[in-house]
């Protein structure tokens, strides 16, 4: 299998290629530049001008939901639409029914999407419930998730830095979503239940914690930063502890395009944590894309059933769906010369793959890996519409945006799973659990 078109090469330049593709191993096994293909070989040819041949697009914080949740979002769904949005692996959290903190749990997770999922999937593992577990998971598992109540609860009784050494000794990430639940207030109006200050807290304490349990070099991950003040800390922090610790974090499009004026729209449909904050962070944040003070995007896709969003502010479910805008709205940002095409690459293809040490077979388009690609069309124009979501989440804080800039194949290991507003719904259970994959590979 040949694809042809303007690509973007060993994440450095955009060149007029042909990218040959060995469909029993799902690699790259060479790359020639020009269009130089005999009338034998099968082509994919996107050589048009408004094509760009990109590595996958990857996203580090999902829900695709499933189990009891499965009329939020299941494994086909979830894997569904980030197939049509572009994305060819989702890193999945384990806040399910039942959590993801225990073997058995785990069992039931790693069985339904294996024969579900059209993309690739990473696990996330919740505070474990029994440490002795640990060694019968870390085969099957991307990292482990903290939430706000496990930071200043759990944390305490110093199973942390049992957690910890497993995840340094296993390749596996230390994912927090950092609020810091002391400094709620649920009498608040909406939005201001949760501050910029109580993040800052929550980041604070997360490096104070990691420091002083640590022996062991660790990769901890800071997930949807939504202010300018956590930002601060972060690129202080990253300076100050270089040589202890590995911190990354990455941003979400709502942190960076809504701001909490849209509360007094509809304050259910916008709830989302981290709340959104002011149009002086969103800025600060685009502007710590522009700057690389950034390390990924994004979606933190929160699927829920509309009526659980159409409620009041205190009892609507918190978080949208986005893995079905997210491309759309970086590439509008493109075409409006906002951002580069290579920084969309970078914070939501090239490291991510870094991070979750996945280096050299995603996240780059170069002989030996794999051939997860996403072809996107600089140039098509659409309105959101979230009825026609493939996700069970019918709702968008985004509805109605004009975007320009789409999606139009998404190949996941040399088979196309979605191509010109057609998914491949028949490939369901192609896509691999991708810690599974590295270890039966290696
Ligand atoms: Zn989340």
């Amino acid at each position: 299998l040949i694809v042809q078109g303007i690509a973007y090469i060993n994440n450095t330049l955009f060149e007029r290629v042909s990218i040959f593709i060995d469909e029993d191993s799902g690699k790259i096994i060479d790359i020639k530049v020009g269009y130089n293909i005999q009338a034998s070989d099968k082509v994919i040819d996107v050589t048009k001008n408004r094509y760009r041949i990109l590595p996958g697009f990857i996203d580090l914080h999902v829900h695709l939901r499933d189990l009891a949740y499965s009329y939020k979002e299941d494994y086909y769904t979830g894997t569904g639409a980030a197939a049509k949005g572009g994305i060819v692996l989702v890193c999945d959290m384990p806040n399910t029914k039942p959590p993801t903190n225990t073997l058995d749990n785990l069992k039931l997770k790693v069985n339904k999407a294996r024969s579900k999922a059209l993309v690739d999937y990473g696990l996330y593992y919740g505070s474990p419930k029994d440490t002795r577990e640990l060694k019968y998971v870390t085969n099957h598992i991307v990292g482990f998730k903290f939430y706000p109540e496990d930071i200043f609860t759990y944390f305490d009784k110093n199973v942390f830095g049992e957690v910890a050494n497993k995840a340094a000794n296993n390749d596996l990430l230390l994912v927090f979503h950092a609020e810091d639940p002391r400094l709620f207030n649920q009498r608040a109006p909406p939005g201001l239940e949760r501050t910029d200050i109580a993040e800052y807290s929550a980041i604070d304490n997360i490096i104070n914690i990691t420091r002083n349990l640590l022996r062991h070099k660790v990769k901890i991950h800071i997930t949807h930063i939504s202010s300018a003040k956590s930002l601060q800390l972060l690129l202080k922090t990253k300076k100050q502890y270089y040589n202890e610790f590995e911190v990354t974090w990455d941003v979400t499009p709502h942190h960076i395009l809504l701001d909490n004026t849209m509360y007094r729209i509809n304050a259910g449909l916008y709830k989302v944590y981290p709340t959104l904050k002011t149009r002086y962070d969103n800025m600060r944040l685009y502007l710590a894309l522009l700057n690389n003070e950034v390390d990924a995007i994004t979606t933190d896709h929160a699927p829920h059933s509309l009526n659980e969003k159409m409620r009041p502010y205190n009892e609507a479910c918190p978080g949208y769906p986005g893995l079905e805008t997210v491309v759309s709205l970086l590439l509008t940002m493109v075409n409006k010369d906002l951002l580069s095409l290579e920084s969309v690459v970078r914070y939501y293809s090239y490291n991510p793959a870094r991070i979750l040490n996945l280096k050299g077979l995603y996240g780059v388009i170069s002989k030996g890996a794999y051939a997860s690609l996403t072809i996107v069309d600089l140039k098509a124009e659409w309105k959101v519409k979230a009825e026609d979501f493939v996700s069970k989440a019918k709702y968008s804080p985004f509805e109605g945006w004009s975007l320009q800039g789409k999606p139009y194949l998404t190949m996941v290991r040399g088979k196309i799973v979605f191509h010109d507003n057609m998914l491949y719904g028949e490939l369901r259970g192609w896509g691999k659990n991708v810690r599974e994959l590295a270890k039966t590979k290696s």
